[in-house]
């Protein structure tokens, strides 16, 4: 069968872009190396247990019904209802640094009072923070980048508070080391401060499976287990893909989440152009199953952004892990009318790449767990000791990201150069995703749709 469009890759912006194809009845197929769907924001069973890969929080919260925004957008481009991603609101949240912390919620004027509070002298650098934000059109994809750094030390002079500022927007989307683009900033700054956090209560599974039945629902063909080995271009198009089982499937375009420099690998070297360089931001997670609510131990934050050094470092570290910073997130921490089924604490950490991909096999399980321990003594400074609740664990590294999704370097954000207008050398060969630009997952998701909307559905 020949298609209008493959998509490689079954993560959010792949899904999300297949939805929109096929609601408009293009022949569209999803091919997915994994043997499930969700790349980088994935769930699993493991010891009879449910897990979630990459979901601490769905960013960009808005109420049910609201019409602006995001999320809003997303939903009504995919042609599903709040109800179908039920998401509940975060209860409150930190941003924690020696001698300071800063509280928030999805109410940005109580974050304006704890700055205001916290760093009086600050409040009108902040403000104009806040209007070259709000001036600052950050979709537009044919934008050129600028330094986020320099835009917010223009306004604000302490370097405690702007570190403060950057620290949850990195971890939560920054591809790049030290700085982010500001159009990147931006779109973080309002997901996680303006809009903030939500989470559905049976977790990312649920969104998932609804933009999967979605999908199939409309015709759209999904194919597991269907890596995609090569791409063939005839007169500087791509024709065909062959899959890792020597399968060979034509198309008039094809679309890929699989990252940039991940894509480029599977053109003809002979008519490759030059190879982007991927990225090398990864983390470790440490996901702990605990017999209790984390509540009931005095912990009802929902996510601890920490940093236990003077200065905030976001780059891959020299160490194994960077136990200087991290995330700790409670999904149980969310407005739910009823209790999740058991209590969980996970926490999230730099990582360095190299250390974890070269680790001989027999050393990988020690090495996890002595990490392991070494995150939640330093994150345990930050919340409640749990350690005596803990029932079960599970901890993934860059190589189990590398593994599950095929990111070089187990690399979450992607590479530092981003293709924002989604185009690559090949006329018709796109990308939508991480490497697009568009971080996280409702980042994802409006990536695969603008790609789509762009491109594949004129
Ligand atoms: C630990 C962790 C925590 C996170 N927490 C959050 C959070 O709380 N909130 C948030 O908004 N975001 C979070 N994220 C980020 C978010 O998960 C990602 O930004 C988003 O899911 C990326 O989606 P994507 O479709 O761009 O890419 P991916 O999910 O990487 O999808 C790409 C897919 O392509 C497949 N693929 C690759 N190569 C091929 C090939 N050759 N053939 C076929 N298939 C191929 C991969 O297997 C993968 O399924 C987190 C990520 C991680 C890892």
């Amino acid at each position: 069968m020949r298609y209008d469009t493959i998509i490689i890759g079954a993560g959010m912006s792949g899904l999300s872009a297949g939805v929109r194809l096929a609601y408009y009845e293009k022949k569209v197929c999803i091919l997915e190396r994994h043997s499930t769907i969700g790349g980088l924001n994935s769930f699993y069973r493991l010891r009879n247990r449910n897990f979630d890969v990459g979901l601490h929080a769905v960013t960009n919260y808005a109420e049910p019904g609201t019409r602006q925004g995001p999320l809003s957008k997303l939903l009504r481009q995919l042609r599903l209802s709040w109800e179908d991603f039920d998401l509940r609101p975060q209860l409150m949240s930190s941003i924690v640094f020696p001698g300071c912390t800063l509280q928030f919620t999805n109410d940005f004027a109580f974050f304006s009072e704890q700055v205001a509070a916290a760093f009086p002298d600050q409040v009108a650098g902040f403000r104009e923070l806040l209007q070259r934000i709000d001036s600052h059109d950050p979709l537009n994809l044919e934008r050129t980048p600028k330094s986020a750094r320099m835009v917010v030390e223009e306004c604000i002079p302490d370097p405690l508070l702007v570190d403060m500022l950057f620290c949850p927007l990195m971890f939560y989307g920054s591809a790049t080391p030290r700085d982010m683009d500001f159009s990147q900033f931006v779109i973080m700054f309002r997901s996680i401060f303006y809009e903030g956090f939500g989470r559905p209560f049976e977790g990312i599974r649920l969104i998932l499976k609804k933009l999967v039945r979605h999908f199939k629902s409309l015709g759209g063909h999904l194919k597991l287990r269907a890596g995609v080995r090569q791409i063939h271009q005839q007169n500087g198009r791509a024709v065909a893909v062959t899959l890792d089982d020597g399968t060979e499937i034509e198309a008039d375009n094809v679309l890929s989440s699989a990252g940039a420099a991940e894509t480029m690998q599977l053109l003809d070297p002979t008519v490759r152009n030059v190879t982007p360089p991927p990225g090398d931001i990864s983390f470790v997670e440490s996901i702990s199953v605990l017999d209790c609510e984390p509540a009931r131990l005095g912990h009802d934050q929902t996510i601890v952004f920490y940093c236990d050094s003077p200065r905030f470092h976001y780059e891959r570290p020299c160490e194994p892990v960077d136990l200087r910073s991290g995330i700790i997130c409670s999904p149980n921490n969310f407005d739910y009318s009823r209790p999740l089924e058991d209590g969980r604490i996970r926490i999230t950490a730099l990582a360095d790449p190299r250390f974890w991909l070269t680790l001989p096999d027999d050393e990988y399980a020690c090495e996890k767990q002595r990490w392991n321990e070494r995150i939640i003594q330093g994150a345990v400074r930050h919340i409640p000791d749990f350690r005596g609740h803990v029932i079960d664990t599970d901890v993934f590294t860059p190589r189990t990201i590398l593994r599950f999704t095929g990111h070089v370097n187990g690399c979450v954000y992607g590479a530092p150069e981003k293709f924002v207008n989604g185009r690559t050398p090949v006329h018709n060969l796109y990308l939508c995703g991480t490497d697009q630009g568009f971080l996280g997952i409702v980042g994802a998701m409006l990536s695969g749709i603008t790609v789509a909307n762009r491109y594949l559905l004129k």
